[in-house]
């Protein structure tokens, strides 16, 4: 059997291995952190379970194929539940808007802020459905190693109805006027990691997947799609290995043997899939010339934000919060400048809080609240104990403000995450925390490429390449490595 050797143990190292292991090669999953899941793991204190980065779980669609690959559904592995209200947007004291999960009732939420919205809503969703369609049969499944996969006719004739050179803020406001709706329809292109006016108004699919497809939970958290694939790994033959750093790719003459770990452990490899940030597989584990970026083309690629995070048990229940929380009191406009034009730590910060709790007794004690509090901030900037303690207050107060309760006396754990752990566990270019940003000049093949140049059996998968950031389309990464590693010549297995 040929061994594949995959690097990282997130949902895109996961995914590969699973496919790969399907496909009949021996696998080794080597991971640096002590628990799997990489950005999605997840750790207990004080009876609270937290849900370390992704929240929410969209597009059931993607993990439903994942599993039926190897015969199965996600519900063999985890209990999902639909979340109604899907969110909360909270734009001021006392004014808050709670997203149906229903269409109907989705309908009347938009007539009454904007009266006569609903026809312009139905199609605005109807193009969104088209995009989702093509995006997820068409695009997102390429490897992109060049423009001509997209010459296909079919594909070139529906580049126009998938709107790729409109921006996504001005096709909102073609259809929509009430400030308000505009906010919410512009907020899920937020998971891409660039902003409404930069992102390609082919992600309205975004809005598809929420409005129309759902916000889900699994119960026990996001960390029990993390379990599911490892099971799932397991019971494919898939070795895991905890805690093993890759510190280098031995690769003479223009191909991968093996891959040494910290401890000077050596695993041969007829493959090797760089499932870590692509830029420290690229850049520091591989010889000098080997690379298939330089460190200007990083410099001048377009991150992803990364985040202020804050972990927070409360030994009290809280009112005026649901699962997912988005706080819009403050203007996008000049927070998203703060981000990617002149970055710097925010003035006044959007931020967002999921409260799992609300819907999982499981994640907290006994009439507690288990809070995960998000800021998005630049990637790249200095991140020091005082400036995490000035945004945990100020988050607080507005919090505790907007919902009209006191919270911090009540907090009894609180833990912060932000770019400085983001590079010592993840190893992430300036502490991104998802990766690259989906601008149209970052899209398909304008990404770091699959494969390496120069070494024939080294590819890469994961949220810094094809299909972009996000937990399905890490997912579909990993099996988009897992077709090329297959394809190359001459690999004859089974499946
Ligand atoms: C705070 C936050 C919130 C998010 N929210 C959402 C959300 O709500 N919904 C959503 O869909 N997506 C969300 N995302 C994005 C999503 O979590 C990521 O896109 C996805 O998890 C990335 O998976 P990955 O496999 O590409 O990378 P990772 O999860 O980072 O996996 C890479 C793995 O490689 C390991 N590694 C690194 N270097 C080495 C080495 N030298 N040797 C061995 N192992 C190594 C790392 O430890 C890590 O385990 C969020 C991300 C963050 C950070």
């Amino acid at each position: 059997m040929k061994k594949v050797v995959v690097i990282g143990s997130g949902f895109a190292g996961l995914s590969a291995a699973c496919n790969l292991a399907a496909d009949g090669f021996d696998v080794t999953v080597l991971e640096k952190n002590t628990t799997p899941g990489g950005r999605a793991r997840q750790y207990s204190e004080q009876g609270f379970v937290f849900d370390m980065g992704p929240s929410w779980y969209w597009m059931p669609d993607v993990f439903e194929q994942f599993f039926a690959r190897f015969g199965k559904k996600a519900a063999d592995y985890y209990h999902l539940v639909r979340l109604d209200p899907s969110y909360t947007v909270h734009f001021g004291p006392g004014d808050r808007m709670d997203v149906p999960a229903g269409m109907p009732e989705l309908e009347a939420m938009f007539e009454r802020y904007e009266p006569g919205s609903t026809a312009n809503l139905r199609k605005f969703l109807a193009e969104a459905e088209y995009k989702y369609r093509v995006g997820m049969n068409e695009f997102v499944q390429k490897p992109s190693h060049s423009i001509l996969e997209f010459a296909d006719m079919r594909i070139a004739a529906s580049l126009f109805r998938l709107q790729m050179f409109t921006s996504m803020s001005r096709h909102v406001r073609q259809l929509f006027k009430n400030e308000k709706l505009i906010k919410l329809l512009e907020f899920p292109v937020l998971f891409l990691g660039a902003t409404p006016e930069n992102t390609p108004a082919l992600y309205s699919l975004m809005n598809y997947a929420d409005m129309a497809l759902g916000t889900w939970y699994p119960m026990g958290g996001m960390y029990k799609i993390v379990e599911g694939m490892v099971s799932l790994a397991t019971e494919l033959g898939v070795k895991i290995e905890l805690d093993q750093e890759v510190r280098h790719i031995v690769a003479p003459n223009g191909s991968a043997r093996s891959v040494r770990t910290q401890d000077g452990r050596e695993y041969p490899a007829d493959v090797v899939v760089g499932a870590a940030d692509y830029h420290h597989i690229d850049s520091k584990l591989l010889n000098p010339g080997k690379r298939n970026y330089s460190d200007r083309y990083w410099e001048t690629r377009t991150m992803a934000p990364s985040s202020l995070l804050f972990y927070v048990g409360v030994n009290k229940r809280l009112h005026g919060l649901h699962h997912h929380n988005l706080f819009f009191d403050e203007d996008f406009g000049r927070h998203a400048r703060e981000i990617y034009d002149t970055p710097k730590w925010p003035e006044k910060p959007l931020f967002y809080v999921s409260a799992p709790s609300q819907t999982d007794p499981s994640v907290a004690p006994d009439g507690c609240e288990n809070l995960f509090i998000l800021i998005p901030v630049a990637p790249g900037l200095q991140d020091t104990p005082e400036i995490r303690e000035h945004y945990y207050n100020l988050v607080m107060g507005r919090l505790e403000k907007l919902t009209g309760q006191q919270i911090e006396p009540s907090v009894v754990y609180r833990r912060s995450f932000a770019h400085a752990d983001f590079v010592s566990d993840y190893h992430a270019f300036k502490g991104n925390a998802y990766g690259l940003a989906n601008t149209l000049l970052q899209t398909a093949f304008l990404k770091p490429k699959l494969r390496n140049k120069h070494i024939k059996n080294l590819f890469y998968t994961g949220q810094l390449t094809v299909p972009g950031p996000g937990v399905p389309p890490s997912i579909i990464s990993g099996q988009v490595v897992a077709r090329e590693v297959k394809k190359v010549s001459g690999w004859k297995v089974s499946g």
